[in-house]
C-alpha cells in the first residue's frame, strides 16, 4: 500500500489523480491532500478520500479548515501554510508526492519531496523550469525517483531507455520531439489575435486544464516551459529538443534514435494515463481512460510551430540558452503577465512583450540556492508589474 500526497488536490490534475487512486484501493491511498484557498472543496475531498492530513496553503484559513473537517465528523488533521506542505512532503505520512500545484507556489514542496527521496510525480513543470539545478541536486541527494506527469515528458520517459544519464552517448538518442497541439489559435495570424478574451484562450480544443496552463497553451509558452522541463528532466543538450505541432493530441511525444528509429507514445488526451503510469511504474494499472481504437484514427497531422506569431516559444528557448536563473525570470514574468491577461488588464498579444522586456532588463545570475532564486523571482514579478502598468 502506497500513501500518496496529492498537492493541488482541487485542481485539474489533482482531481484526475484522485480518480485513479480511488480505482485502486488495494494499492494506493490519498493520505495528504492540499488546496490553495477553497476550504469547502478541500473538505469535500477529505470526506470522500479520508486522508490523514489536509493542508490549506493560505495560512489564514487553518481554523476554517479545521471546523469544516470537524463539522463533517472527519478524523483528518488540518494544517496550513507553505511550511506545512514542505513538512508533509518530507514526512512519514506519504511515500509518493504528486506535485500538482500550479506555478512557483509549488517549488518548495516539490524540492522537499525530492530531498526526502520520495517518489516524485511531477506535474508542476514551473518548479523544474525555475530550479532545474536545485531539483537535480535534490533528487541526487534524496535518491528517490522522479516520474514525469506532464504528458509529453511522461511519453518521453516511456520511450527512452531505462538509464536516462548521458543519453546521447549511452542510449543512442538523437532528438527528443515534444508534440504540441498548437492550442485554440493554431493557424491564426497576429492580426486575428488582437481581441482575444480569457475565455477564448482557455477553450482548449483537446484538453480540460486549469486556466493558467490553458493560457500558456494558447501562447505556446506551455511548450516553451516544456522544452526547458525536458532539458532538466532528461539532461540532454538544448539543441536536441524539437517541437512539432500535432493537432490531434494523440501522439504525446517521440524519441528519435541515431539508427533512424522513432519511438512514440500514443493515447487519448486524458491525463489519467500519465498519472496512472507514474503511480504504478514500472507496472501498469487501469486508469479509467476510454480505449483508443487505432482504426478510428483517421489521420495524424504534424507541422512546424509558428514561432513568429507565438513568440513565447522562442523566448523560452532564449532563456534556456541564456542559462542561470533566466528560466526562473521567464517563468515569473509569464505568471504575472498571464494573471494580468486573465484579469482583463493585459491584451493577449502583450504577454510575450512583457516577458521579453523583463528578460532584457534583468541579466541572468547563477542559481545558488532556493532563497536567492525566490528573491529573483520576486524581483522579476515586480519588474513585470511595473512594465504592465506602463503599457496599460
Ligand atoms: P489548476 O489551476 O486546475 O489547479 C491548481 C491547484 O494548485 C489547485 O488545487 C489549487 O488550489 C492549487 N494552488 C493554486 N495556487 C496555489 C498556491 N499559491 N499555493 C498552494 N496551492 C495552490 O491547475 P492544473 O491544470 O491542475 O495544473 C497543475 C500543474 O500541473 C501546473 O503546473 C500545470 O502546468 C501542470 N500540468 C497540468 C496539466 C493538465 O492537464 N491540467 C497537464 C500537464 C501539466
Ligand atoms: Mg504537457
Amino acid at each position: 500500500m502506497k500513501n500518496v500526497a496529492v498537492f493541488g488536490a482541487t485542481g485539474s490534475i489533482g482531481t484526475s489523480a484522485l480518480d485513479v487512486i480511488a480505482r485502486h484501493p488495494d494499492r494506493f491511498r490519498a493520505s495528504v491532500l492540499s488546496a490553495h484557498r477553497n476550504v469547502e472543496a478541500l473538505a469535500e475531498l477529505c470526506a470522500r478520500h479520508q486522508p490523514d492530513l489536509a493542508i490549506i496553503a493560505d495560512a489564514a484559513l487553518e481554523n476554517a479548515l479545521a471546523s469544516a473537517l470537524k463539522s463533517r465528523g472527519l478524523r483528518t488533521q488540518a494544517a496550513a501554510g507553505e511550511s506545512a506542505l514542505e513538512q508533509a512532503a518530507a514526512g512519514t505520512q506519504c511515500d509518493v508526492v504528486l506535485a500538482a500545484i500550479v506555478g512557483a507556489a509549488g517549488l518548495r514542496s516539490t524540492l522537499a519531496a525530492a530531498h526526502a527521496g520520495k517518489r516524485l510525480l511531477l506535474a508542476n513543470k514551473e518548479a523544474a523550469v525555475m530550479a532545474g539545478p536545485l531539483l537535480r541536486a535534490a533528487l541526487g541527494q534524496g535518491g528517490g525517483e522522479l516520474v514525469p506527469v506532464d504528458s509529453e515528458h511522461n511519453a518521453l520517459f516511456q520511450c527512452l531507455p531505462d538509464s536516462h544519464d548521458e543519453l546521447h552517448r549511452r542510449g543512442g538518442v538523437r532528438k527528443l520531439w515534444l508534440t504540441a497541439s498548437g492550442g485554440p489559435f493554431r493557424g491564426r495570424t497576429r492580426a486575428q489575435l488582437h481581441d482575444i478574451t480569457p475565455d477564448q484562450a482557455c477553450a482548449h480544443p483537446n484538453w480540460r486544464m486549469g486556466r493558467k496552463i490553458s493560457v500558456d497553451s494558447a501562447t505556446l509558452m506551455n511548450k516553451g516551459l516544456e522544452v526547458i522541463e525536458a532539458q532538466v528532466l532528461f539532461g540532454v543538450d538544448a539543441d536536441a529538443i524539437e517541437v512539432v505541432v500535432h493537432p490531434q493530441s494523440m501522439v504525446h511525444s517521440l524519441v528519435e534514435y541515431v539508427d533512424g528509429s522513432f519511438l512514440a507514445q500514443l493515447g487519448q488526451p486524458d491525463m489519467r494515463t500519465a498519472i496512472a503510469h507514474a503511480l504504478a511504474w514500472p507496472e501498469r494499472i487501469e486508469a479509467g481512460v476510454a480505449r483508443l481504437d487505432p482504426r478510428k484514427l483517421a489521420s495524424l497531422d504534424f507541422e512546424a510551430p509558428d514561432e513568429e506569431t507565438f513568440r513565447c516559444l522562442a523566448l523560452a528557448r532564449e532563456a534556456m540558452h541564456a542559462g542561470g536563473d533566466a528560466p526562473a525570470l521567464l517563468n515569473a514574468a509569464n505568471e504575472i503577465a498571464v494573471a494580468a491577461f486573465l484579469a482583463g488588464t493585459l491584451p493577449f498579444l502583450a504577454i510575450p512583450d512583457v516577458i521579453e522586456a523583463v528578460l532584457n532588463e534583468l541579466p541572468p545570475s547563477p542559481v545558488v540556492n532556493v532563497e536567492t532564486l525566490l528573491e529573483r523571482d520576486l524581483t522579476a514579478r515586480s519588474v513585470s508589474r511595473r512594465i504592465i502598468g506602463q503599457q496599460c
